[in-house]
């Protein structure tokens, strides 16, 4: 189904990935229409449309639906049962969503795939949580099964003794138990893929986290990474097909001694890949449009050598005056008002030259 520039994209979630979505989508010709529960919010303000309303509001997603030609999201803590309305129109499916949402059922699916996860528990309760440090050995991290990002809802137990702290410390609720991964680096994998099986990637970007939040994606990676790249992506591909995945799909791995371990899965564009937007032929961003819609991929070659991107959290945006003052530095401000501790108030990528191709002198 061929989605022609001028029709109308639905995107749920009116944060910072869709507000670049939607700038893309508007390079294309195409209008975007936003449904987030928050006024204002940073995709709203670059919309043709907005409605705000709740993720579940039967009537509000009704009215989406009629009034789009296809629908994305670019936040995967919705409620998936509302959003059958939206049929055939939703892409990726609701299946991305609701196995991605759920870090228990997203670690068995990656392992169905043939995947390496680290070795996990599923724990609903004090004794599970023991039961599965005894298992697992120490140090294992608590995560929520759900509504977990940028390492919120996660407490780490690196002795037995830590666990009571650690079980309270998510709030008591369904979690999983996971073994700490010894890991050399960071990495992700981001895939575009079409209806058809079409996909394509971009480098891997090699990825600093601080506080379970996402400082600094750099491409082309250390060699430990890029020797792990080609069978991250064979993981990344196979769980794309085994979701049926249509538009972005980002796989973030631990690379161990071992190989690639897969941390999580997001149905969606994602923060390492913002580097993209000026140090690829083609963004995800933009590439997640055309893949929705239907259009040719585009080259995701490199535009120089690479590029680095540094995420702007909290008061780093107060650096704005300097930063808009480098040369060559593209500064991207989400437009979120208040910027408070741990909150991405935006980002700068520095493009790499390209190593000038030095004549050799012989002819
Ligand atoms: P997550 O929200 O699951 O992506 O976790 C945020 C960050 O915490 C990751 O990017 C890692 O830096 C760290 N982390 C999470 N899980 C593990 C693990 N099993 N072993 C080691 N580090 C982890």
């Amino acid at each position: 189904m061929i989605v022609p520039p001028g029709s109308t994209i639905g995107i749920l979630g009116g944060g910072q990935l869709g507000r670049m979505l939607a700038i893309a989508a508007a390079q294309l010709g195409y209008k975007c229409h936003v449904l987030d529960p928050a006024e204002d919010g940073p995709a709203a303000q670059v919309a043709a449309g907005f409605t705000r309303a709740p993720y579940d509001d039967p009537a509000a997603l009704r009215a989406l639906a009629d009034a789009v030609d296809v629908a994305t999201y670019e936040f995967e803590n919705l409620p998936v049962a509302p959003l059958e309305v939206l049929g055939e129109k939703l892409r990726p499916s609701a299946r991305s969503l609701a196995i991605a949402q759920d870090r228990a059922r997203e670690k068995a699916f990656i392992e169905e795939c043939g995947g390496r996860v680290a070795p996990w528990r599923a724990v609903a309760s004090f004794d599970d949580v023991l039961a599965a440090v005894a298992e697992l050995g120490t140090p294992v991290v608590l995560k929520t099964r759900r509504y977990g990002y940028d390492g919120k809802g996660q407490a780490w137990i690196r002795s037995p003794d830590e666990a009571q702290a650690a079980w309270q410390a998510i709030g008591e609720e369904p979690a999983v138990a996971e073994a700490g991964v010894d890991f050399v680096a960071e990495f992700s994998v981001i895939v575009a893929r079409w209806a058809d099986g079409r996909h394509c990637f971009w480098d891997s970007a090699e990825n600093k986290h601080g506080e379970g939040i996402l400082r600094r994606s750099t491409v082309p990676s250390s060699d430990a990474v890029a020797l792990q790249v080609a069978e991250a992506r064979e993981a990344a591909v196979g769980i794309a097909e085994a979701l049926g995945h249509i538009g972005v799909l980002t796989v973030e791995f631990f690379a161990s001694r071992d190989g690639p371990v897969v941390n999580e899965i997001a149905p969606r564009v994602h923060n390492s890949g913002h580097w993209t937007i000026e140090g690829a032929v083609t963004s995800q961003f933009e590439q997640h449009i055309r893949a929705i819609c239907d259009l040719p991929p585009g080259p995701t070659d490199l535009v120089g050598g690479g590029a680095v991107m540094d995420n702007l959290i909290g008061d780093d945006v107060d650096r704005w005056p300097e930063l808009v003052a480098e040369p060559g530095l593209h500064v991207h401000i989400y437009g979120k008002g208040e910027p408070r501790p741990g909150r991405k108030m935006g980002h700068v990528t520095r493009v790499e030259s390209a190593e000038p191709v030095r004549g050799t002198g012989e002819h």
